[in-house]
């Protein structure tokens, strides 16, 4: 199944994809996943074949399209791909790169944008820090104006691409408490007392690098301040509900792959002299899964099509987030369920699937926050 607003244009780029996913992502899948990181030459591989410019303007060296493309090229991905760990590496800039294009200055998309869009760069965004990731409002690296720098003190934790990213969009403080007091800046690698302080081990995802960073006295242009002085808040919002729309659309993935590997596994494997498809407690398993797959790839539809509209929908996108990743984790685990002890080794996509499904409901807002922002938006 694919998603309700997807045309024959969507079928092409699903193609497209699907290749590229086949020849240079599958079969170093379980390597890359063992040793914990893809091949950096990986980025410009997937420049080249059109896939990091979806969804950005061709303007700004995009390849066009919207958030419908970028789903469907994601699904894609992760269905042929078989590494959701380099999937969402390779796709950091997703979360980086939307508040350059959205707020940044001519020089500034030059400088940022278009090196990713053609493989050379890689960005990451870093918001959440060591005391925090929920209450963004409070993050409390700070961001002091000296003459045309700004001085950076502080640390960020848990960023996808941080450990070998060229640049991160980096949420700071540059005024007073609360939200009023936040600002984004571009943070180069290479600036002074700016240093990767850890490369974290995680439970899944394992073929992206996670990374703590520090900033120490650490002098940052002005000239890379995003958009306007303490307004930064607002852009930050604007850009979780699209990232949550988006992982929303990995757990439709994740699920996808995991019903299909589950099916192919019922036909070959025996007990009580017949597959375990010819036991209906199985096939009843598999029907509940792939039933939740279509309810969520509905909701994920419904709610794409409305920010392609440019409607807010924090609330919607909140809601889309917690009901793919509650799905999603019930696949995973009826996936490893059917496949039994095999289920519960390393050399079967399944295990894998379950470790990395995990994230979902902690990583661009928690389970909790989803519904804090529900019941915000439903006005309780
Ligand atoms: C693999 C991975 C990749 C990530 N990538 C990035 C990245 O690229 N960039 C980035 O900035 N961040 C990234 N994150 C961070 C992620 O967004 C945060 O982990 C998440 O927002 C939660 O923050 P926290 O871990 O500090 O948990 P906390 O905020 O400490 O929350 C701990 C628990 O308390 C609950 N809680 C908190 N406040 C409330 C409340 N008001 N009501 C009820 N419950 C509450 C939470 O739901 C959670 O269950 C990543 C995380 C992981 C694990």
């Amino acid at each position: 199944m694919t998603y309700l607003f997807e045309t024959e244009e969507h079928s092409q780029l699903r193609e497209n994809v699907r290749r590229f996913a086949q020849k240079h992502i599958a079969p170093h899948a379980h390597a890359w996943e063992e040793a914990c990181e893809f091949p950096r030459e990986l980025y410009r591989t997937a420049a080249e074949a059109g896939l990091l410019g979806i969804s950005y303007p061709v303007s700004e060296g995009g390849a066009g399209g919207d958030v419908m493309h970028a789903l469907a090229a994601s699904e894609e991905l992760v269905l042929y791909g078989h590494s959701v760990g380099t999937c969402v590496g390779l796709n950091s800039h997703g979360i980086a790169l939307p508040p350059i294009v959205r707020l940044g200055t001519p020089s500034q998309k030059e400088r940022f944008v278009a090196p990713v869009l053609r493989g050379e760069k890689i960005s990451a965004l870093a918001i959440t820090e060591p005391g925090g990731g929920s209450d963004v409002a409070s993050l409390r690296t700070k961001a002091v104006r000296n003459g045309d720098h700004y001085v950076v003190n502080g640390s960020k934790t848990f960023i996808t691409s941080g450990v070998r990213c060229d640049f991160v969009t980096t949420a700071v403080r540059t005024g007073g408490e609360g939200h009023g007091g936040v600002s984004l800046l571009v943070i180069e690698r290479g600036t002074p007392g700016f240093t990767v302080s850890k490369k974290l081990a995680k439970t899944g995802w394992w073929a992206s690098d996670t990374a703590e960073l520090s900033f120490e006295e650490c002098r940052v242009p002005a000239s890379n301040l995003i958009g306007e002085e303490n307004m930064g808040f607002l852009a930050i919002m604007i850009n979780f509900a699209t990232e949550r729309l988006f992982l929303a659309g990995q757990c439709v993935a994740i699920a996808e792959l995991a019903y299909r590997e589950s099916v192919k596994y019922a036909r070959d494997r025996k007990a009580f002299g017949r597959t375990l498809m010819g036991h209906q407690v199985i096939r009843h398993k598999l029907a509940d899964m792939v039933t939740k797959i279509a309810a969520v790839r509905a909701l994920v539809s419904e709610c794409a099509v409305r920010v392609v509209r440019e409607e807010q929908v924090p609330g919607l996108a909140a809601m889309t987030k917690n009901a793919a990743t509650d799905m999603c984790s019930y696949v995973v685990d009826e996936a490893v369920q059917i496949h039994g002890g095999n289920g519960y080794m390393r050399e079967f996509l399944v295990e894998r699937l379950y470790r990395d499904a995990r994230l979902y409901p902690i990583g661009g807002g928690t389970r909790e926050i989803m519904n804090e922002i529900i019941a915000k938006t439903e006005g309780y």
